[in-house]
C-alpha cells in the first residue's frame, strides 16, 4: 500500500493485489483496510482482492503479465513482491535454546530465554504480551524491538524489570499518517473524520476509534465497496 501510494504520480497504473479482502486486514482491521483502499480507489489505484499471483510472464527476463488465481491478467512493467520475513535463526538450531515452531525464539517477559543469561529482543522475539493477556507473540516493529532491547539489558544487569510495552506502529499513505497502538483484534468501533488516522486497539478494552482520518474516505466506509474488477 505504502507502495502503490507512493507511485501513484509516478506510474501510469498501479495495480494492488492482496490475498485478504482488504489491504492491512491481519494488521490494523477491516475498517482502516476499507478506508486506506477508498483513499486509493480515489486516486485510480486498482485493487484485485481475495486473490493470489499465479504466473508472471517475461520476455528476457522482463516482465509483461501477472496472471491472477481469478484468471484475470494485469499488464505490467514492473512488479513489486512483499513476501514477508522469517526468523533468521538457523544458527541457534541445535542448541538448547528454545523456540517455537516458526523458529521464533522464545522468552519471558523479561526477554529472557529458557538458558540462563541468554536474552533474547526484537524480531526475532516470541514474548507474553502484557496487553495481550501475556499469549506469546511476535511483533516486527522498531518500537517493540527498542523497548525489549532496554528490557533485556536492564535484566541482564540484574534490573529486574518486565516488559509493559504497549506496541505501537505508524506510517504514511498519501501525505496521511496512521499512528496504530495495541493489537488487532477483530472488533472495531467508532470512525469520524479528520486529516490523519488514529487507531487505538487495546485488546482487553476491545475499542478502536479512527479521530482522524480522510472525511470523504470515512464517509463510504458506510458505504459497500465495489471493486472494479
Ligand atoms: C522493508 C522493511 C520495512 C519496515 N518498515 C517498518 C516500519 O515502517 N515501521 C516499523 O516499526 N518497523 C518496520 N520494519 C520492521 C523493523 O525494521 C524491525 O522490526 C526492526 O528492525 C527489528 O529490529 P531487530 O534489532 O530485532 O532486528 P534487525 O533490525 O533485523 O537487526 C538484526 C541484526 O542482526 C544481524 N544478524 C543476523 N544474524 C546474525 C548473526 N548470525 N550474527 C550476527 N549478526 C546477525 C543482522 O545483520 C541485523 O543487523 C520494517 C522492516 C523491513 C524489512
Amino acid at each position: 500500500m505504502e507502495v502503490a501510494s507512493y507511485m501513484i504520480d509516478k506510474a501510469s497504473t498501479i495495480t494492488v493485489v492482496g490475498s485478504s479482502e482488504m489491504p492491512y486486514q491481519n494488521t490494523l482491521g477491516r475498517e482502516v483496510g476499507k478506508i486506506t483502499m477508498m483513499m486509493l480507489l480515489e486516486k485510480g489505484v486498482r485493487f484485485y482482492m481475495n486473490d493470489q499471483v499465479m504466473e508472471i510472464k517475461g520476455v528476457n527476463g522482463q516482465v509483461k503479465e501477472v496472471v491472477l488465481k481469478s484468471g484475470n491478467v494485469i499488464t505490467a512493467d514492473v512488479l513489486i513482491v512483499g513476501i514477508g520475513s522469517i526468523p533468521n535463526s538457523e544458527y541457534l538450531q541445535g542448541t538448547k535454546i528454545k523456540m517455537n515452531s516458526k523458529n521464533f525464539v522464545v522468552v519471558d517477559k523479561f526477554m529472557q530465554t529458557n538458558v540462563p543469561d541468554v536474552f533474547c529482543a526484537g524480531d526475532l522475539a516470541s514474548f507474553p504480551l502484557a496487553v495481550a493477556k501475556n499469549q506469546l507473540v511476535n511483533i516486527g516493529h522498531w518500537q517493540m524491538a527498542q523497548a525489549q532491547g532496554r528490557i533485556a539489558a536492564l535484566n541482564m544487569l540484574k534490573k529486574t524489570t518486565e516488559l509493559t510495552s504497549v506496541p505501537y506502529y505508524w506510517t504514511v499513505l498519501l501525505s496521511r499518517t496512521i499512528r496504530y497502538a495495541g493489537r488487532q483484534t477483530d472488533q472495531h468501533s467508532g470512525l469520524s473524520s479528520c486529516p490523519s488516522l488514529y487507531v487505538c486497539n487495546w485488546t482487553r478494552i476491545r475499542e478502536a476509534f479512527i479521530d482522524a482520518c480522510c472525511p470523504r474516505a470515512a464517509h463510504k466506509t458506510n458505504q459497500s465497496l465495489t471493486l472494479p474488477m
